[in-house]
């Protein structure tokens, strides 16, 4: 018989007093449908992260742990960012448990999700993306720079998931690996399409936050884009040594066109040798400096020390079967 896969699900919190009451009663009556249902284990959890809050985060779930089954808490000492936050959660969650869901405090994202993620774990996927079928509750403004945002990522060479954000499953062999990469500058959804396995997503709809503020203005908003690309692109520089080639080739039509011009027509004295040369030597210094670029970004790439490769099986003639992981 199959062994009944032990749940948790990760939730970053910061400043979140005024959900966090209701997130844990809707988590814990889709939990005790759950567990009745035989579909997880009765000793799965929900670890909610709390991300150095000022307010009374700390104390509601230290009160949840204590009155109600299911609730852990993991206190970071400061604020240190969802990304970071959820990151710390998962990796205290990935040798307790079978299978993890992150999802954000406010519940925005469709908890009823989850049984359907569950149902794809057990045909065999290991990383389940949720995928917002559309963006109706959120505002004109986030709807568009989230789209242009996926735009330009996809544009700059990152692997994404289109409409998914944070709210996923992965198998405790997935999270392990997720948790070898060893980068500073988060961007979790970036990264996670690179521990490979067997992937699929669930669609739902979002809702929009019941209570609280979003704790992502605009200014994080523009942050975590410019993460996302620098984290994983070095196009930006390439795009620099391609416009100093643009300049060079200005340079001389430039070059002609002055020529001409002093030949012809009675131009200032010095005009053309200063044409001629602030094109050129524009040019030069940008294509330079691409080249320069280009070594600093494989430099990059170096520090990051990601992992190459993620094994899943090795066949030899000793064993019939190595596995990485069971
Ligand atoms: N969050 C966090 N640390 C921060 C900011 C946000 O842990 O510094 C958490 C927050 O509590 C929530 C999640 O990240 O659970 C997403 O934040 P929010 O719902 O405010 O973002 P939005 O849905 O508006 O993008
Ligand atoms: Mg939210």
């Amino acid at each position: 018989m199959q062994k009944i896969p032990i749940l948790a699900v990760v939730v970053p919190s910061y400043r979140e007093e005024a959900v966090l009451p209701e997130t844990h009663r809707r988590l814990s009556a889709l939990y005790d449908r759950l567990i009745a249902a035989g579909q997880i284990a009765p000793s799965s959890y929900i670890l909610y992260v709390n991300d150095g809050s000022t307010d009374a985060t700390w104390p509601i779930i230290c009160e949840l742990h204590r009155s109600t089954p299911y609730a852990c808490g993991l206190n970071l000492a400061g604020n240190v960012g969802h990304q970071q936050a959820l990151l710390a959660g998962l990796q205290a969650v990935q040798q307790r448990c079978d299978m993890a869901v992150s999802i954000d405090a406010d519940l925005q994202d469709d908890v009823e999700a989850i049984p359907r993620m569950i149902e794809c774990y057990n045909e065999g996927y290991d990383i389940v993306y949720g995928v917002r079928r559309e963006r109706k509750t959120d505002t004109f403004f986030k709807r568009n720079t989230a789209l242009a945002f996926y735009r330009l990522m996809k544009w700059m060479g990152v692997k994404s998931v289109y409409n998914h954000a944070d709210y996923r499953l992965m198998s405790s062999r997935a999270l392990q690996f997720l948790c070898t990469f060893r980068e500073r500058n988060l961007y979790l959804r970036g990264l996670v399409p690179l521990v490979g396995y067997r992937t699929t997503c669930v669609y739902y709809n979002r809702e929009k936050r019941f209570a609280g503020e979003s704790k992502y203005p605009f200014r994080k908003m523009l942050n975590f884009a410019i993460d996302g690309i620098t984290s994983f692109s070095v196009k930006p520089v390439r795009m620099i040594f391609w416009i100093g080639c643009i300049f060079v080739l200005i340079a001389l039509v430039v070059t002609l066109w002055t020529l001409h011009s002093y030949f012809l027509h009675n131009v200032v004295p010095g005009w053309s040798s200063l044409m001629i040369s602030l094109w050129l030597v524009g040019g030069v210094v940008l294509i330079s400096l691409g080249i320069v670029g280009e070594y600093i970004g494989k430099i990059y790439i170096e520090v990051k020390d990601r992992p190459r490769y993620n094994v899943e099986s090795l066949l030899m003639r000793d064993e019939s079967v190595m596995k990485q992981s069971e």
